[in-house]
């Protein structure tokens, strides 16, 4: 479709599901796959994300199903192979994952473990010839997902990070709104908190969750900035605004923080927390009025408006549509829009706006940024 007639869809409110959809599918470099194999994945922790929205979407998705388990508890076998029919010999352990590797019915890897355990996973994974799915934060260092990347290049297989809202029509209408300076320039603001205070879950736990609700939630905000401008951003300052610092001093991770980044075309004011009542916004305040999506992050229950009203798209199931995207990638030999490098761009600024909260707030030029930005704007 060309852009100006999108634009001009776009401004009368028309554009919906059935355009995003398959806008995505161009995106994956063509509309039927080349091969028409469902391609079987694996997922590898069944805990909270897996067990309420991965396997439920895993059976919506058209170009891939839930083939195989990988799990550290016993009990869950029985449960989920019955409930998904699994085949007994494709329920595997932490231990004896590796064997994978002679599995046929596993084409795709989805690694959902605690944020220190995605570098481990995605490297076995890759050296058993396995494409990879890998929840966010990619690691917990950019060293990490540089080491990721190379394991992937080198086993010829695809990486992804679980990045559904590039999936999501709702917020690829606001991508298409910002990056196309639709209603003209803008300022943004973006944030995402929830409340967190048992020490023994594991994203309270440092040496599990590489940091605080940046790692966690925070990257919700830090990727809308970057998808509502199609930029990347030049410099950031950020501040600890932790309030029980007691607390979190003792788990070593920040409670609460605020950054701001600024763009070519703007700046985005972002904050997280794990102290402070549930919030999860995108704002842009714009030449002709205001841009908002509230919730802006969540899985379902998306409610936004522009200059010229609410928008009226409906809410889709992000992870099919994310899990299918990737299983096209592979089925048409294309590569994926949230790919690894996007995920070690995230991780870059993170470790950037660690290093600007630590001398409370001094400016951080981000001159060697990772050149990785949503498709959707190279298109343009
Ligand atoms: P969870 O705590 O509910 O599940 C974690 C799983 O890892 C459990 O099955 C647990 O048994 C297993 N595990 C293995 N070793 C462990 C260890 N040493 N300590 C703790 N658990 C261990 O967590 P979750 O909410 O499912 O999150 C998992 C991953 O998925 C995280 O990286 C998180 O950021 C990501 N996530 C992404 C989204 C999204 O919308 N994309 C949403 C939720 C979670």
């Amino acid at each position: 479709m060309e852009r100006k007639s999108f634009i001009k869809q776009l401004l009368a409110g028309s554009a919906g599901v059935t355009l995003f959809a398959s806008q995505i599918q161009m995106l994956q470099g063509c509309t039927t796959p080349l091969k028409t194999k469902k391609l079987g994945i694996a997922l590898v922790g069944l805990g909270s994300y897996s067990t309420t929205q991965l396997a439920p979407a895993l059976l919506e998705t058209e170009h891939s199903y839930l083939s195989a388990i990988v799990t550290g508890t016993k009990e869950k076998e029985d449960v989920w192979s019955k409930k998904y029919n699994i085949k007994k010999e494709n329920i595997y352990n932490y231990t004896n994952f590796d064997e994978i590797v002679n599995n046929d019915d596993i084409d795709i890897v989805y690694i959902v473990l605690p944020n220190s355990m995605h570098a481990e996973f995605t490297i076995r994974a890759a050296k058993a010839g396995k494409h990879v799915i890998c929840e966010k934060p990619m690691a917990t260092s950019v060293e990490d997902c540089q080491k990721m990347i190379n394991s992937c290049n080198n086993a010829n297989v695809k990486l992804s990070i679980g990045y559904r809202l590039h999936f999501d029509p709702i917020n690829g209408y606001l991508m298409e709104l910002g990056q196309n300076k639709v209603f003209g320039k803008m300022n943004t603001e973006t944030g995402f908190a929830f409340t967190l205070k048992n020490p023994e879950k594991w994203r309270l736990q440092k040496s599990l969750s590489g940091g605080g609700p940046l790692m966690d939630l925070g990257i919700y905000a830090l990727q809308a900035a970057i998808y509502m401008y199609g930029e990347l951003p030049t410099s950031l300052w950020a501040k600890d605004t932790t309030k029980d610092t007691a607390f979190f001093n003792k788990q070593n991770i920040e409670g609460s923080l605020e950054w701001e980044m600024t763009f070519p075309s703007g700046k985005a004011l972002c904050k997280t927390s794990y102290e402070e009542d549930f919030y999860c916004y995108i704002t842009a305040n714009t030449e002709r009025g205001e841009i908002e999506l509230n919730p802006s992050f969540t899985y379902d229950g998306l409610k936004g408006k522009t200059p010229i009203g609410p928008i009226e798209i409906e809410n889709v199931n992000q992870q099919a549509f994310q899990i299918d995207a990737f299983a096209l990638n592979i089925l048409n030999d294309t590569k994926s829009i949230v790919s690894g490098e996007m995920g070690l761009r995230d991780m870059y600024i993170i470790e950037k706006i660690y290093e600007s909260a630590r001398t409370d707030g001094k400016q951080v030029l981000l001159d060697e940024i990772p050149n990785i930005l949503d498709l959707r704007k190279i298109r343009n």
